[in-house]
């Protein structure tokens, strides 16, 4: 064995059990109040005092769940605490503090005082009964929250329920498996397999079945395996990667195998984990890759393989995305799946394009349709789609562009309504041709618009001058004049 020199600041990090001792604060100040609050949540008594509180700290003392003595600090005040804090911002009382506490080898921590601390609080991510600390040793906690918000947004809230998970199974798996190697091995499958997927997708209780089934088979315990595979069903938003939802981007990095289709774009397969196969199954309009029924088989099988299949589909799969019929045969096959939603494009190309789809003066609804064409004519509920202050976005609506503006004037819409095509919506080259119902289908042929791009018609359409930006903060109607 090697001795290992001793690191300089190198703090001892462990986890402390307070429930239930008594801890004593000095200082009633902001700072006090946060250290009150984690001592609180790791279940200490606290007693509080300072002269003078914020109004946070005497409500909690109000409410019964700390005890404030309204006076200043005295060195006897820590007999009995097993646990001190000191956050004033009088060095003396801070020095008075740390001195009693040393007296009495009582754990003292000084706000912003490494040197008068026998403990620093790091700062922690909590996803009970998981807790990771972080800590920079007190040289700079700003970076230390920097790395903290790293973490808060890699690890899913759901890992702390399937530490709870894993932990009511614990017992039951060292009756099942008493050899420590191979219980290690089965809680590294369970962590990576699908009861962890279920877990994460938020189904505990699938996770909790599929946990206790994996535990009672013997066969599966010989191998030390976990049955089938999973199924994401994934909303990859509009184009713009960042529109990804953090659950999305951590589905897609665990991946082994991915099914996408033209509307995913490029810089978002990127995304996908590195060594996962990647399918394109297609599917513009008329010019499928691979039929529907055919996707549908397809994710079954690489299902029934064990694989971590990814359906990544553009916006969210619920909206028109055949996200329905695609879990319906997942379902009929019994293989687990989940949906994860996406940004759809009527948000994302409101958003980019600056037209608000609601708005308090001239729109109270807002209706999602495809303008998609059978046998050539836009076949669409034409008097419920004419109303007055409502938003009608058209999905797949370029082909039939001229016939659907036409519809919507013959059943009762002004010609001069306002309406804009946004083109390629959050992706680079978004463009938006604006122009009323009778001028916009010329405009989008003049200005060759192509799919996919998406059709918004109603006032909101005229916001879109004084509330759209460049980025910078300038109206693009000014970033227009100046250009
Ligand atoms: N499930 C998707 C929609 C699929 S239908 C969603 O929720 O967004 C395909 C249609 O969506 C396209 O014809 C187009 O009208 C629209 N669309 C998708 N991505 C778009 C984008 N980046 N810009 C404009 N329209 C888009």
């Amino acid at each position: 064995m090697t001795l290992v020199p001793p690191q300089d600041r190198a703090y001892f990090a462990a986890f402390l059990d307070l429930r239930g001792k008594a801890g004593v604060v000095v200082g009633g100040g902001a700072v006090a109040a946060l250290k009150i609050q984690t001592l609180l949540r790791s279940g200490v008594r606290v007693t509080v005092i300072a002269p003078r509180c914020e109004a946070l700290v005497a409500e909690l003392a109000v409410l019964g769940a700390i005890r404030l003595e309204r006076r200043r600090f005295q060195p006897g005040d820590l007999v009995g605490a097993d646990i001190a804090i000191a956050a004033t911002d009088d060095r003396l009382v801070n020095e008075a503090v740390s001195a009693a506490a040393r007296a009495l080898r009582i754990p003292v921590n000084v706000a912003d005082d490494a040197a008068l601390s026998s403990f620093i609080m790091p700062s922690v991510v909590d996803r009970p009964p998981l807790q990771i600390a972080i800590s920079s040793a007190g040289v700079s906690p700003v970076l230390a929250r920097k790395v903290r918000t790293l973490i808060v947004a890699a690890v899913p809230h759901a890992f702390g329920r399937l530490a709870a998970l894993a932990g009511r199974f614990r017992a039951l798996s060292k009756r099942r498996i008493p050899d420590p190697e191979a219980r290690r091995r089965f809680w590294e499958a369970v962590m990576d397999g699908p009861v962890a997927e279920a877990a994460l997708a938020g189904n505990d209780d699938l996770a909790a079945r599929l946990l206790h089934e994996s535990l009672g088979r013997k066969d599966e315990l010989d191998k030390v395996k976990i049955p089938s595979g999973f199924v994401s069903l994934v909303g990859a938003g509009p184009g713009d990667p960042e529109l990804l939802t953090l659950r999305a981007l951590r589905v897609m990095q665990r991946a082994s195998v991915v099914l996408y289709d033209h509307l995913v774009s490029p810089a978002l397969v990127d995304l996908v984990r590195r060594d996962a196969e990647r399918i394109y199954v297609g599917k513009e309009c008329d010019n499928h890759a691979l039929p529907q029924a055919e996707i549908n088989r397809l994710m079954v099988r690489l299902a029934r393989e064990g694989k971590r299949v990814v359906r990544l589909k553009g916006g969210d799969p619920f909206i028109f995305g055949r996200g329905g019929e695609e879990i319906e045969t997942l379902a009929a096959h019994g293989i687990p799946f989940e949906v994860v939603p996406g940004i759809t494009a009527a948000a994302g190309a409101a958003a980019y394009a600056g037209i608000p789809l609601t708005h308090r003066d001239c729109a109270d609804a807002c209706v999602f349709v495809t303008g998609h064409l059978k046998d050539g004519a836009a076949v669409l509920d034409w008097t419920s789609l004419a109303r007055p202050r409502q938003t009608v976005v058209v999905y797949m609506g370029v082909g039939g562009l001229a016939a659907i503006c036409e519809g919507l004037a013959a059943h009762g819409l002004s010609p001069e309504t306002p309406a804009a095509l946004v083109e390629r919506a959050t992706l680079p080259g978004q463009r938006v041709v604006e122009g009323t119902l009778a001028t916009l289908a010329a405009a989008a042929q003049a200005a060759k618009v192509r799919p996919p791009a998406l059709l918004i018609v109603g006032e909101v359409v005229r916001l879109r001058s004084r509330l759209s930006c460049d980025g910078y903060g300038r109206a693009a109607a000014e970033t227009a004049a100046a250009t």
